[in-house]
């Protein structure tokens, strides 16, 4: 019979998660726990081991997917790191009579020779675990994908004033259409502007604001938001990051993805560029829009050469929005 501590790091790992000790106040022995992990595991069980000072000062975050395991002796670190740790919490070794919210999880049997035996058990039911299954009824429902400047709202580049926004003709109809049909409706957007520092996050967010409105007054409304600010030539560090959000990248989609649980092969997009064509093809949706617009010529240009590397790759040319069929 498994330790219920094998199901939980084995869990851990298939969610993408690290295991990760603190290294204050921890018993002596923890290079003796974490040297087992890499006898057994080398890298396949990715753990860390941190200073509570690295999260206070924020060189080191926890994520949702981590289990964060702490030591009955440091058990009082707990308070000061609560706010700070967005993963699981489990507590070895210590008295479970102590149960509070704080805990998810307390295993008072735990000692180094059953942690031990347990990583010898893991081992050997490793490469016969099967993939974690998602809530029944997940990934059956499709999802319009918009792009936001010349799809949602009239392009007016690295726009920071909400009284320059205007909806584009037929884009709440449009929306309206996917959500009477029960589907969900996300925008994915390229904001370099942020990124280069040409639009500050509240410009940025007051104009996103005023296109819920105007989409509010015709009962539209969008259910999930992604906005990258990555550019290449960036000279600020948050336009350096995360390159894998940016179209013709996937990353906005499969972020989507992971919050609404869609059919992406079912789903479709609008865009105006080929970039966001490319980008929802790489994602794995199906029903590709161009939106014809002044750029129209260059784009399909652009495609052509993408087409010739992946042969099903197929987009519809609209010139209005009432011709997207959903
Ligand atoms: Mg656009």
């Amino acid at each position: 019979m498994s330790h219920p501590l094998e199901l939980l790091i084995l869990e851990t790992v298939q969610l993408g998660g690290s295991l990760v000790f603190l290294s204050d106040q921890a018993p002596s022995t923890l290079p003796v726990w974490t040297g087992s992990l890499q006898k057994h595991f080398a890298a396949e069980i990715p753990f860390v081991v941190r200073r509570a000072k690295d999260l206070t000062n924020k060189r080191f975050a926890t994520r949702p997917e981590d289990l964060v395991l702490f030591f009955k002796e440091q058990e009082s670190l707990l308070p000061q790191m609560e706010s700070l740790l967005s993963g699981q919490r489990a507590l070895l070794g210590t008295d479970a009579a102590r149960l509070t919210d704080s805990w998810d999880f307390i295993f008072s049997d735990m000692t180094m020779e059953l942690w031990e035996t347990l990583l010898q058990n893991l081992r050997r039911q490793w490469d016969q675990a099967s993939v974690l299954q998602g809530l029944p009824g997940e990934h059956q429902t499709p999802c319009l994908f918009l792009d936001r400047d010349n799809v949602v709202v009239k392009d007016v580049p690295y726009n920071k004033d909400p009284k320059a926004v205007v909806l584009m003709p037929g884009i709440a109809e449009l929306i309206n259409r996917a959500h009477a049909r029960g589907w969900w409706v996300a925008l994915v957007t390229n904001q370099s502007g942020l990124g280069r520092g040409r639009i500050t996050w509240d410009e940025y967010q007051s104009v996103h604001q005023q296109m819920l409105r105007l989409l509010a007054e015709q009962k539209a409304w969008i259910d999930d938001c992604e906005w990258s600010a990555f550019i290449s030539e960036s000279g600020t560090q948050r336009g350096r990051l995360l390159a894998g959000m940016r179209k013709p990248r996937n990353g906005m989609f499969l972020k989507i993805n992971d919050t609404l649980k869609v059919n992406m092969s079912r789903s479709v997009m609008v865009g105006d560029s080929a970039s966001d064509l490319k980008a929802a093809y790489a994602a794995g949706v199906k029903s590709l829009y161009l939106l014809a617009s002044d750029q129209t010529a260059k784009q399909e240009e652009s495609l052509k050469g993408y087409r010739a590397l992946h042969p099903d790759f197929r987009y519809i040319t609209v010139q209005s929005l009432e011709e997207i069929s959903l």
